[in-house]
């Protein structure tokens, strides 16, 4: 069913004049389409009453409207999900293989719609929406090529003549899937397939900024196949579904990504159960870039303005501090600040936009208070100024601060805020003991030319994904498998050969032959 010759998702080349224009002329249409969400609890759509989407840049536009999940709508998808597992844990794994193929390919016929309601809904560019589709395609495939390779055959372990030992894998049960708005396609299909490739019944939460376009994504699941009882969504407010939700033992499993705050809560609360329930948890970081003096400066600052400022910021890969020796630092910072006056905030709806709003009026509120409280401390060396005719959505202008220690900032500042830090070269090994002491372990840049500067980096951080001489963002499915550790998450890595296992039980079985 599934060769080796799995690839990723090509995408559309955007300099392309022709594919851009055709690519502007598809998406007018969906300038003024609505949507609709609310609880999909097999295959029935739940009624009640509908709150209203809107666009974060443009107060005043109306996206859709969705339903939150009442008691009854959760406690119906727990049910159904959970008389569901014994079908779905013992279903043929080639089933559940092409159903995700077929998956990918829906997700890939309908990936105008869903690129248009992602710029919308969530603010994403026209580029980082694409990426976002692409990448839920990846997520399909990769799960489906490892559903075959790890669960079809149990593995043959060795055993005394006259016996047989097999190993096997099965869905645990009823996984619930909790996403977060900032990829409101890749995350949440990404964490869907791969409870469903590994056998899992799922319940679908997805974040309540952005219920539209992960309501479109479940449609597209169960009309690739995915059966109604197996597969259930229910949209709202976190606190108040999870309070409901996740104090239910018939959960086997969480899957959860988005802020440290929100995992320990439903840490906390898992821990209220009789079973033991696995949490698998990504969360933020606080990211660094560490620059020496041997550093190709052009390429530095190119790599240093994209991964703070590309998705304004709001990507948990995203750069947050950038350290630079101390002979080029003001040289380093003349150029970004250059950089920066250059970088288009607009509509994202606009092809030229390359930074579009933040999620919300209170995210915006919440950057802002982070750069008023810095001020009295740090120095604020640069922040745009944006056109009036963007007060009437959550725009945040892009800002360079410059700090004296990384203990200046106490939390993850979720937004298009670049902080640098000076340093001296004897310095290194203080600054990655810093820079471990926050706790965090998500992403880190290095831009060095020297091999001893970069193995000692490398061997002495504890991050999840180390990009050297290039951009930290924009993991790649399959080839960079994403995922931190200490308080950026419990690991395994999405898209990575070591994931699905995390979703399964095992099961030996030993026959006297
Ligand atoms: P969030 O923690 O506010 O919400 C994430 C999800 O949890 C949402 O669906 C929300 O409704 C739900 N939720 C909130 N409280 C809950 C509760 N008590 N019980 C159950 N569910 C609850 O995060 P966010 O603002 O949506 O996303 C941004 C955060 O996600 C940032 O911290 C970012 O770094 C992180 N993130 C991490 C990764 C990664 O792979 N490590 C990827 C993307 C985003």
């Amino acid at each position: 069913l599934y060769g080796k010759q799995r690839i990723n998702s090509a995408g559309l080349n955007l300099s392309d004049l022709e594919v851009l224009s055709g690519l502007q002329q598809y998406l007018e249409p969906f300038k003024i389409q609505t949507w609709h969400a609310a609880p999909l609890v097999n295959g029935r759509v739940y009624a009640g009453i509908e709150q209203q989407i809107i666009n974060p840049a443009y107060s005043q536009q109306i996206v859709g409207h969705v339903t939150d999940s009442d008691t009854k709508a959760i406690a119906d998808a727990i049910s159904i999900a959970a008389d569901a597992t014994q079908h779905w844990r013992l279903s043929a794994v080639n089933k559940r293989v092409t159903y995700l193929l077929k998956a990918a390919e829906l997700l890939e016929e309908n990936r105008l719609e869903l690129v248009a309601l992602c710029v919308r809904e969530a603010g994403k560019t026209i580029k980082d929406a694409l990426d976002e589709v692409r990448e839920a395609v990846d997520f399909c495939r990769y799960y489906a090529q490892s559903a075959q390779e790890l669960f079809a055959q149990p593995l043959t372990l060795p055993g005394p003549t006259g016996e047989q030992n097999l190993l096997y894998q099965y869905g645990r049960g009823v996984f619930v899937c909790i996403s977060p708005w900032n990829f409101p396609i890749a995350i949440f299909i990404g964490q869907v397939t791969a409870a469903l490739a590994s056998g899992n019944t799922v319940i679908a939460k997805p974040a309540k900024q952005t219920p539209l376009i992960a309501m479109r994504c479940i449609q597209l699941l169960h009309q690739a196949g995915i059966p109604k009882d197996v597969l259930h969504f229910l949209p709202g407010d976190g606190v108040t579904v999870g309070r409901y939700l996740l104090s239910d033992q018939r959960i086997s499993g969480v899957a959860f990504t988005g802020s440290l705050t929100t995992a320990r809560v439903i840490n906390q609360q898992l821990a209220q159960l009789p079973g033991i329930i696995p949490l698998i948890a990504e969360t933020g970081g606080q990211n660094v870039m560490i620059a020496d003096s041997s550093a190709h400066s052009e390429q530095l600052i190119m790599d240093a303005v994209q991964s703070a400022f590309n998705s304004a910021g709001q990507r948990c890969s995203a750069l947050r501090v950038l350290y630079i020796p101390h002979a080029n630092a003001d040289n380093i910072i003349s150029r970004i600040i250059g950089v920066m006056q250059q970088l288009v905030v607009a509509d994202p709806q606009d092809f030229t936009t390359d930074i579009g709003p933040v999620i919300s009026m209170d995210a915006a509120r919440q950057l802002r208070e982070h750069v008023e409280t810095l001020r009295e401390h740090a120095s604020i060396l640069f922040q745009m100024q944006l056109d009036k005719s963007l007060n009437k959505g959550c725009f945040f202008p892009p800002t360079l601060i410059e700090l004296s220690s990384l203990e200046q900032l106490t939390k993850e500042n979720f937004g298009p805020v670049l902080h640098v830090i000076r340093y001296h070269s004897n310095e290194l090994e203080q600054l990655i003991t810093d820079i471990n002491s926050s706790g965090y372990g998500l992403t880190m840049g290095i831009h060095s030319r020297i091999h001893s500067t970069i193995n000692t980096l490398v061997k002495n951080s504890k991050v999840g994904n180390i990009y050297i001489n290039r951009n930290m963002i924009s993991a790649v499915v399959g080839v960079q498998p994403f995922g931190g550790t200490g308080l950026s998450g419990t690991g395994p890595k999405a898209g990575g050969p070591n994931y699905l296992q995390r979703f399964t039980n095992e099961q030996t079985l030993t026959t006297n032959t």
